[in-house]
């Protein structure tokens, strides 16, 4: 008998790994988009040295599935930490750029709430730079951002995460798929929310409207931040259910 679920993994990829508690365009800005520093002196067009040095600097043990910062003497295996093997994640790994703090926190905002859509072009690069250095890159068949509900998206103009994503793809020829997997559901923003609300929340948010296109593919689920995990791995779990 065929074993499906040792066919399909899905892998997460995002700008912050978030701590869980609870059209513009300017071409040339004369300032850091993360700090507000002066950029004249410096090649750069949007992040001063200072904000990318802070934003590459990562020497913190995570956990591979949840990217949790592990504590002294706590240790993660591939299927998680103990804080994440409680919470079943769906997902196999997730992969960030950073936490949700300094210039990089001060980057996505500018980027998703003042729609300052240069931004895509820095970020993206960031993205690609983490994501050529994994082990996973090879494997990869398909990738498809994390939807936002047509309402949230006509309201923002824009889903932050599919333009990541396109980014991303087209910079590394890798296969895009930013309708297939599709929210349903006008879900609440998961950001004041308790861990059980934000499962409630999202239950049933998500659909494939051709599962055959993600049959036994190992996708490449790209999101802006990932707090809990609980959006992604419930993105994971649809994806799963195409034969994976
Ligand atoms: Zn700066
Ligand atoms: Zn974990």
């Amino acid at each position: 008998m065929l074993n499906l679920h040792q066919e399909n993994k899905t892998y997460v990829l995002t700008a912050i790994r978030n701590t869980f508690s609870g059209l513009l365009d300017i071409l040339y800005p004369r300032y850091c988009f993360a700090c507000d520093n002066s950029l004249h002196e410096e090649g750069n067009t949007y992040i001063c040295k200072n904000c990318l040095e802070e934003i590459k600097k990562t020497d913190a043990k995570r956990c591979v599935k949840c990217g949790f910062e592990l504590g002294i003497g706590i240790t993660s295996s591939n299927k998680g930490c103990p804080e994440c093997e409680n919470s079943n994640l769906r997902f196999e790994k997730s992969f960030f750029i950073s936490d949700n703090k300094g210039a990089l926190k001060n980057l996505i905002h500018q980027f998703k709430y003042n729609k300052h859509m240069c931004l895509v072009k820095p970020l993206g690069d960031l993205l690609i730079n983490l994501l050529i250095h994994q082990d996973i890159m090879p494997e990869i068949d398909i990738v498809a951002p994390v939807p936002l509900h047509w309402r949230k998206k006509l309201e923002r103009g824009f889903n932050q995460s599919e333009l990541l994503a396109k980014k991303v793809c087209k910079k590394l020829s890798l296969p895009i798929s930013t309708s297939n997997l599709c929210r349903i559901k006008n879900t609440l923003s998961q950001t004041q929310l308790s861990r059980t609300q934000r499962q409630k929340n999202v239950n049933g948010a998500f659909k494939i409207k051709n599962p055959k296109l993600f049959f036994k593919k190992k996708a490449l689920l790209i999101d802006d931040v990932l707090t809990t995990g609980i959006t992604a791995s419930e993105c994971a779990r649809n994806l799963k259910k195409c034969g994976s």
